[in-house]
């Protein structure tokens, strides 16, 4: 088990920006770690730098206190699953199983014990004389995590793992890297593009855009204080309704106006935006939205609009409502809505977070 360090870490490919810009990480001794980001953000190109793929144009990789910024992939002590599974179709899951330890000549016996116990352990005991063209995908899946786990290594590195699974099965596989690191307690960092998978197995969550680290933290952390709006718009599903409008300086009441609507801007918010007519961001979670108005005048923003779409979930629902011009997602219990009816839309002002020209929350966290 180890600490990984990753100092002012950069990858530029040939005639390109820079896929990787400056990272700096200090991934703990027994942390899940998640990477995520929409496609391109420079994810997978860290993850490669960590596991010896690909060469850094700058800066310095540690595992534990050790410096492997220029160690071969197979001594830095990294285990890595791919989203392919990556395993022998010739062999049969057993010879999978064991075909790293064999190489590392591990005495025959102690092979033998290392695959029970991890067959065990991801309970593939009945698979281990099948070949992997006679299993499902996620039993594939696991026999890749299950030669991962062989190797006992430091780290644990994850590329998208999951995604060539359909949703259920999604789920259950999750809960099982849940339980696993749990049980393992080993340094795992992991890549995927679905937030969803982020939020629910990760720690801490890094999320990437063009090659830069946009927020680290837990993950509720970071869906209830995002630093900015992409981070706000990236978390959570549906993502946080987002407006833009204009600030209004004005006068006693400083005031938010997007298309014929104003609403005032709390006075801690108004201190820190900056010139009049700017443009600025208003976001509000769908679930943040109330369709039935409170009592509660004094804490409450209201918002007018038109019922736009109506999607049932089951339990809840998901409401469009059209706001001057901008859909916005509403989630409710509420059933006694029509399409095309008039509605408002409540929000308490602790559930309003603001952003600047710029995109950042205000104020700046
Ligand atoms: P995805 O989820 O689509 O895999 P990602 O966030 O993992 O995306 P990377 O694969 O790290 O993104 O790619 C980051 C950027 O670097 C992209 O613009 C990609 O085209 C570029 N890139 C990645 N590998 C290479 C390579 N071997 N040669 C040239 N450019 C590359």
């Amino acid at each position: 088990m180890a600490s990984v360090t990753l100092q002012n870490l950069s990858k530029t490919f040939t005639g390109q920006t820079p896929a990787v810009n400056d990272v700096s990480l200090e991934i703990a001794d027994g942390e899940f770690l998640v990477l995520v980001g929409p496609s391109g953000c420079g994810k997978s190109t860290l993850l490669r730098m960590i596991a010896g793929l690909e060469t850094p144009s700058a800066g310095t990789i540690r595992i534990g206190e050790r410096v492997v910024t220029e160690v071969a992939p197979k001594d830095r002590n990294l285990a890595m699953v791919f989203q392919n599974y990556a395993l022998y179709p010739h062999m049969s899951i057993r010879q999978n199983l064991a075909f790293g330890l064999k190489l590392q000549k591990v005495p025959k016996a102690e092979i033998r014990t290392r695959t029970d116990k991890v067959a065990k352990l991801l309970q593939i005991e009945t698979l281990l004389d099948r070949k992997p063209g006679q299993l499902s995908g996620g039993q594939r899946q696991r026999v890749a995590v299950g030669r991962a786990i062989m190797r006992q290594p430091a780290v644990f590195l994850f590329d998208e793992p999951l995604s060539n699974l359909d949703a259920s099965l999604r789920g259950d596989m999750r809960r099982e890297l849940a339980a696993l690191h749990r049980r393992l307690q080993t340094t795992m960092i992991y890549v995927t593009h679905d937030q969803v998978e982020a939020m629910t197995l990760g720690d801490r969550i890094v999320v990437m855009k063009d090659g830069l680290v946009q927020q680290v933290g837990p993950p509720l952390e970071l869906y209830h204080q995002p630093v900015n709006r992409f981070v706000a718009g990236f978390l959570g599903s549906p993502p946080m309704n987002l407006m833009e409008g204009s600030w209004q300086s004005e006068g006693d009441t400083p005031t938010f106006r997007f298309g014929s609507q104003t609403i005032p801007v709390p006075k801690p918010i108004a201190t820190t935006v900056g010139s009049t007519d700017d443009a600025i961001t208003l976001g509000i979670r769908p679930e943040h939205l109330r369709l039935q108005p409170s009592a509660d005048t004094n804490n409450a923003i209201r918002l007018a609009g038109v019922v736009e779409e109506i999607q049932p979930l089951g339990s809840e629902s998901l409401v469009h409502v059209l706001i001057e011009g901008q859909s916005w997602i509403a989630k409710t219990s509420s059933t006694d809505l029509t399409i095309g009816a008039s509605t408002v839309l409540e929000v308490s002002k602790e559930h309003m977070t603001w952003f600047d020209t710029r995109g950042i929350a205000l104020p700046e966290r």
